[in-house]
């Protein structure tokens, strides 16, 4: 039998890279294995022009402080996710101390503003500021509804828009702009240099055998399509939208419990470098439907390759495919006899966002600079494009309370044992990437006690 591997990693997004450079640190004699069936690492979610880039926070989003039926504002979501985004921070922070990231390069200082316009909004707003501005991470939130504060924060925002609105803002200036995949990129780069790590590029792997002690890992060579076996004792799925067809495939899951949603999404982006250098700040509009995240239009600056760009979206589009350079059929695959219901009945009671979905996919680019209006009312169509940006699978769930419950954050999966886990569902995914990792590295190790007896101690020094 071939050498046992201590760990599979499926898939090389910014989830299993953050479980790869936890294991070497606590573990640096392990041997790891990374697949990726791509020619490159971190093509899907995590690369930088497939996502938003926004360091989630909790600051600018307010899909994560929802109005209350008594018009209260519940902000304890935004309250958790500015924890978990730290724990990234603070193991970024000393993955540069240790020469492994070049934090400067990856990490860009940018204001977090939420803009809204009307009175419900402002008003929801203000509620929502004076909530949060009593927590230390947001002390130093701003509000403002006076123009000539919002020209200053929002210049391209306030730029001819008519003087009777009644608008407002708040503005954090310690926001960030992350460029996921370079943090991959570099971290892959340094964990490729150790002899027990080793990634394989443009290998698919297409099942999973539990033999008791250990897992058989199918793995195809794309290049020379052939099938080979590895066993291994622990294995991460980290495969982005595609990794239900896998737990599937290996009968981790109950059939009858789980179906994907697949949406993809488009961003504009501005070609005109006039107009770029005008805008500095993340953007964040009021929700326009309640049901998903990818709902909330934003107009981002971003820094990527050490260039300003100025983008605006994500918009929605349905899809069948569960991967960007995935397959049409993959939604058609992942359905089977057991979840057809499932599906069904998830589809008759979230109507609302079917028909929103259908909606945005059929908004022509016109529609879409329409959108756009509303933020930037002096708006160009010839300075935009429209560019094709990540997949996202929501999850549909069967659960004892609700029958289709939707579920837009992410669920890990766990085998019986623990030694195998995987997660579904995306958002806000890679900004809390390292909390997740934490939290897995703490479930697949629960049986033998590594987490507490060895690794606890050490975590807590770095995380510090
Ligand atoms: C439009 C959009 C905007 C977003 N904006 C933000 C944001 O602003 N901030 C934020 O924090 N998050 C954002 N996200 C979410 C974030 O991008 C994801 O949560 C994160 O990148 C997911 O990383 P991952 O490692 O789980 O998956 P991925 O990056 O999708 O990686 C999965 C990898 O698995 C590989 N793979 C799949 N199947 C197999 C197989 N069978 N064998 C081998 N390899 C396989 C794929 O090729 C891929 O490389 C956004 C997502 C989208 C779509």
């Amino acid at each position: 039998m071939t050498k046992l591997v201590d760990i599979v990693l499926i898939g090389s997004g910014i989830i299993s890279t953050s479980l790869a450079i936890l294991i070497n640190i606590l573990e640096p004699n392990w041997i790891i294995h990374m697949y990726e069936k791509l020619p490159d690492i971190a093509c899907e979610s995590t690369n930088v022009w497939h996502n938003s880039g926004t360091g989630h926070a909790g600051y600018c989003e307010l899909n994560y402080t929802p109005k209350l039926s008594n018009n209260e504002v519940n902000i304890l979501n935004a309250l958790k996710i500015n924890k978990l985004f730290n724990t990234s921070i603070k193991f970024w922070s000393f993955l540069a101390k240790e020469k492994i990231l070049d934090y400067n390069k990856v990490i860009y200082n940018i204001p977090h503003i939420s803009f809204v316009v009307g009175d419900n909004n402002v008003n929801f707003l203000y509620k929502r500021f004076n909530k949060l501005i009593k927590y230390k991470p947001f002390n130093n939130m701003q509000y403002s509804s006076k123009f000539s504060k919002l020209n200053k924060w929002i210049p391209l925002i306030m730029d001819g828009r008519d003087k009777s609105q009644k608008v407002a803002a708040t503005m954090i200036e310690h926001g960030t702009d992350i460029n996921f995949s370079e943090i991959t990129r570099q971290i892959l780069t340094f964990l490729r240099k150790k002899n027990n790590f080793h990634l394989y590029l443009k290998h698919t792997v297409i099942n999973i055998f539990n033999r008791n002690y250990y897992w058989d890992i199918y793995i195809k060579n794309n290049d020379f399509n052939y099938t080979y076996i590895v066993p291994t004792k622990y294995i991460f799925i980290g495969c982005g939208g595609a990794t239900l067809l896998l737990l599937q495939k290996a009968n981790i899951i109950n059939k009858s419990d789980y179906a994907g949603f697949p949406i993809s999404s488009q961003f504009l982006i501005n070609k005109n470098n006039s107009i770029v250098k005008q805008h500095w700040a993340k953007v964040y509009g009021s929700v326009i439907n309640n049901y998903i995240p990818i709902s909330v239009p934003h107009m981002d600056a971003r820094i990527i390759n050490g260039k300003k760009f100025l983008l605006f979206g994500p918009f929605a589009i349905l899809s069948t495919k569960f991967l960007k350079y995935g397959s049409y059929f993959d939604w058609f695959k992942s359905i089977k006899i057991n979840n057809i219901k499932l599906i069904l009945h998830a589809g008759i009671n979230n109507i609302h966002l079917v028909k929103y979905l259908l909606h945005q996919s059929l908004m022509s680019k016109s529609s879409k600079i329409n959108l756009l209006k509303y933020y930037y009312p002096k708006v160009n169509p010839d300075d935009w494009n429209l560019i094709k940006a990540g997949q996202r699978v929501q999850i549909i769930k069967n659960t004892v309370n609700s029958y289709n419950k939707l579920i837009f954050g992410n669920e890990i999966i766990h085998s019986s044992d623990y030694s195998l886990t995987a997660i579904l569902g995306a958002s806000p995914g890679a900004s809390t990437s390292v909390s997740l990792a934490l939290k897995l590295l703490k479930i697949m190790f629960k049986n033998n006690n590594y987490y507490q007896n060895n690794w606890k101690d050490k975590l807590k020094l770095i995380l510090l």
